[in-house]
């Protein structure tokens, strides 16, 4: 069990919830897109599991977090079968086994060596874990992912894998060029994925990209999943 927030931070994270909700339905209707083709995953990693369990309350149902062992403890503490959790971060193989058994979705799979164990971890359990393949479209120094002029030449290893269920790839806008427009990169993502889907004609039909500062321009671009952390705990943290 967790602690309960009071009502005036739950009726901020409610607020807070609806404003983005609203801002996702007008940015799909702009694009001229279907809002159920797009998921609001609420990156929790800022709060503690009072607030996390706020912002489900709120409506929110899919939940992002970046480390591994915060999302084991957030799950165990919140232990309510309505959350679909997504591991957002960099997973490092030895804490695989454990996260496994959690996950709804792992949107960073950035090697084939982590892809094997995820696939191996996941035949022990008898289920496929879904995943996404992290490319590092902005080529950041500092950013996790494939590269995407590498990832033709690995991805017949990673299609082969039997318990890795590859549904789409996850990218990030450039952090290191500050006036950069992130447009750019979500493009290039989306260029990515339809040509990855010719060549190998593997349907990859998700694509996380877009978080709090430039998810309209994600889902101009055909996100299929935002990450949205800081707006969701504006005025509450
Ligand atoms: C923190 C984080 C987010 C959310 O970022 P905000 O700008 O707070 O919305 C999204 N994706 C990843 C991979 C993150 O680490």
């Amino acid at each position: 069990m967790t602690d309960q927030v009071s009502a005036t931070i739950q009726k901020r994270i409610d607020d807070n919830w609806q404003a983005v909700c609203d801002q996702v339905d007008a940015a799909c209707c702009s694009a001229g897109r279907s809002r159920e083709d797009v998921t609001i995953v609420g990156v929790t990693k800022y709060v503690d599991a009072a607030m996390t369990q706020a912002l489900v309350r709120a409506g929110c149902h899919d939940l992002g977090e970046n480390r591994p062992q915060v999302l084991w403890q957030k799950a165990e503490a919140l232990a309510d079968p309505s959350i679909r959790w997504h591991l957002i971060g960099h997973l490092q193989r030895n804490k695989s086994r454990r996260t496994v058994p959690l996950l709804h979705r792992l949107h960073s799979v950035d090697s084939l060596r982590l892809a094997q164990t995820v696939s191996e971890n996941s035949a022990e359990l008898g289920q496929s874990t879904s995943c996404l393949l992290e490319i590092n479209v902005s080529g950041d120094q500092q950013k996790h992912g494939f590269d995407p002029t590498q990832i033709d030449q690995i991805l017949p290893a990673l299609i082969a894998l039997p318990a890795l269920k590859i549904v789409g790839l996850m990218g990030m806008a450039s952090f290191d060029r500050p006036d950069h427009d992130p447009a750019v990169d979500f493009a290039a993502l989306a260029a990515l994925r339809d040509r990855l889907t010719a060549t190998t004609g593997l349907p990859l039909p998700e694509l996380s990209m877009g978080m709090s500062g430039d998810f309209e321009a994600a889902i101009a671009h055909g996100s299929t999943c935002v990450r949205i952390g800081s707006r969701l705990f504006e005025g509450v943290r």
